[in-house]
């Protein structure tokens, strides 16, 4: 029988954990087809898990997406076909979803007899990612989308890091890292450094957990090795352990709150649309009023919401 000594000894050296979520919004290459490229990273302790996933899968089932995966950019297109049907926001969920599709395989159909390979792959492409969310309008889409990001604006544990890159002011030569090193190595950086400030009062570690996709493991990992042994530029690795976890968004809804995130950070800095990043950046992880969790790297002069609560210090 343990000694009730020892027993007290072992609950009181029990350590706190953060997994934190990452995942990116737009296209790291220069010039790519989007002016930013953001990657952002919400972290929760993991007490906190359960009752998260729980949060994401009500808002899921009340818009019939339970087993559908959150793609923001998906969710948010206008797909065309809706507006051709008659009152489409008057039928019936099953009549929406045989309305739409009865249009698509018509379409693809079409497409497939044409010469223009290209356009038949990109449609089937563009049906089959949006396959799940044709029941809903695109108010509802929005609506389900918002209801996400407040839920997350609402969860006072979570902290948001992100590095958001205007690539038109990004010189690779001038930084020695390509953007998806940087975005990485700032993340990686804001993450422990929020970590050591607990530790300093609680033994505190974390985690990383990725989208999976190949090129970006391997080439996270590495760099994640090399930090691990020599630090990133900004500071030591002693509260983040491990390389990061590859997991399948389509079977983790945490990795799919990272998109949203990262959506509304690039919507918000690409459209000045406010409706979903408000809701986000209430999680910007902050020290003394300042949102040290979230840069926008771009011009000096920029005076969005971000830059605004970054540079406080200056
Ligand atoms: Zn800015």
């Amino acid at each position: 029988m343990t000694p009730i000594s020892s027993r007290f000894f072992i609950s009181t050296n029990h350590f706190q954990m953060y997994l934190c979520y990452i995942d990116e919004s737009g296209t790291p290459q220069i010039p790519g087809n989007t002016s930013h490229y953001i990657l952002a990273g919400i972290t929760i302790p993991i007490g906190k898990w359960k009752s998260c996933e729980q949060d994401i899968n009500r808002i899921k089932n009340t818009y019939k997406l339970t087993n559908a995966e959150i793609h923001t950019g998906w969710l948010l297109r206008n797909y065309t076909e809706q507006n051709k049907i008659r009152n489409f926001n008057s039928l019936d969920y099953n009549t929406r979803i045989y309305e739409v599709n009865k249009y698509r395989n018509v379409d693809l159909l079409k497409l497939q007899k044409s010469k223009n390979r290209w356009l038949y792959k990109q449609t089937k492409k563009n049906y089959s990612q949006t396959k799940n969310y044709i029941h809903l309008a695109h108010h509802e889409r929005m609506s389900f989308v918002e209801e996400i990001a407040k839920t997350i604006g609402n969860w006072n544990f979570a902290r948001l890091f992100a590095e958001c890159i205007d690539k038109i002011h990004f010189n690779p030569a001038k930084s020695n890292l390509s953007i998806d090193e940087q975005t990485f190595e700032q993340i990686v950086s804001r993450f422990e450094r929020f970590l050591k400030v607990i530790d300093h009062v609680h033994p505190t570690y974390g985690m990383l957990i990725h989208d999976n996709n190949e090129t970006v493991a391997k080439k996270h990992t590495e760099l994640m090795k090399n930090f691990h042994k020599s630090g990133t530029f900004w500071t030591s690795i002693e509260n983040i352990i491990e390389t990061p976890l590859f997991v399948n968004s389509q079977l983790t809804s945490m990795i799919q709150i990272a998109d949203v995130c990262a959506y509304s950070l690039r919507r918000y800095l690409e459209n000045r649309n406010e409706k979903l990043f408000d809701h986000i950046f209430k999680r910007a992880d902050r020290k003394d009023g300042i949102a040290v969790g979230v840069r926008h790297f771009t011009n000096f002069y920029c005076d969005c919401k971000i830059c605004k609560a970054h540079k406080l210090q200056a």
